[in-house]
C-alpha cells in the first residue's frame, strides 16, 4: 500500500473536514444525485486521484454512486472509459495532473452544472450561507466577502481554510489538493 494512499470509507469525512469549497460541492452534488456532469466527473475525478484514492478504489468509487441511477451495464458502456483514461490507463495513457485553482477559477460553468470555484462561480448570496453553514463567524464572513467582490478568490480560500482550521495555511492556496494536505497536515500533527 502506498503511504500517501487514503480509504475511501474516510472520503466523507475528509470532504467536510480537509476539502476545498469546490470540491466538497462537487462531493455533495454526487452523493446527493449520484452522477456529476462531464467536467465536474473529470475535475473532481483528477482531484481524487490526487489525494490518494488508488485505481481499484477509484472505479469503485464511481460505480457505486454512478450505480444507484443506472445499471451497471450503462456505467460500464458509457463511463468506464473516461474513468480509466483520468488515471492514464486507456487512450495516450498520459498521468493528467489535477486541476490548479487558475484552471479552475478561469473555466466555463453552464447553467445546471457543478465545478468550478465556489468564490468566483457562486451567487453571493449563495456563497454566503454555504460559509455559514460550513461555520464562519460573522467577520470572517465580512472578511471573505469583501475579497470575493474584489475578485480575490484564493485570497478568499485561504481566509476561509483560516477561519474554519483556526489556523492559517502555510502558504496561499493555489491547488485545491494543496489545500486538501495542509488541512490534513493540520490534524496528523
Ligand atoms: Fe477550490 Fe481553489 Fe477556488 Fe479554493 S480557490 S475553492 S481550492 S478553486
Amino acid at each position: 500500500n502506498n503511504k500517501n494512499s487514503i480509504n475511501p470509507a474516510d472520503i466523507d469525512q475528509f470532504s467536510s473536514k480537509h476539502y476545498p469549497l469546490c470540491m466538497r460541492h462537487l462531493h455533495e452534488v454526487l452523493r446527493t444525485n449520484h452522477h456529476l456532469k462531464h467536467n465536474a466527473r473529470l475535475i473532481y475525478g483528477l482531484y481524487l486521484k490526487g489525494i490518494g484514492l488508488q485505481y481499484e478504489q477509484f472505479i469503485e468509487f464511481w460505480r457505486q454512486e454512478f450505480t444507484k441511477v443506472m445499471d451497471g451495464e450503462k456505467f460500464n458502456k458509457e463511463h468506464l472509459y473516461n474513468f480509466n483514461h483520468q488515471f492514464g490507463k486507456v487512450g495516450k495513457m498520459t498521468d493528467y495532473s489535477p486541476y490548479s485553482c487558475m484552471k479552475i477559477i478561469m473555466g466555463n460553468v453552464g447553467p445546471g452544472e457543478s465545478h468550478g470555484c465556489p468564490f468566483k462561480h457562486s451567487e453571493p448570496a449563495v456563497l454566503k450561507s454555504k460559509l455559514n453553514e460550513y461555520g464562519v463567524s460573522t467577520d470572517g464572513l465580512t472578511e471573505i466577502m469583501s475579497l470575493v467582490k474584489n475578485g480575490h478568490y484564493q485570497i478568499a480560500c485561504t481566509k476561509y481554510f483560516e477561519h474554519v482550521h483556526l489556523q492559517p495555511p502555510t502558504i496561499t492556496i493555489n491547488h485545491p489538493n494543496q489545500y486538501f494536505e495542509e488541512s490534513r497536515n493540520l490534524s496528523i500533527d
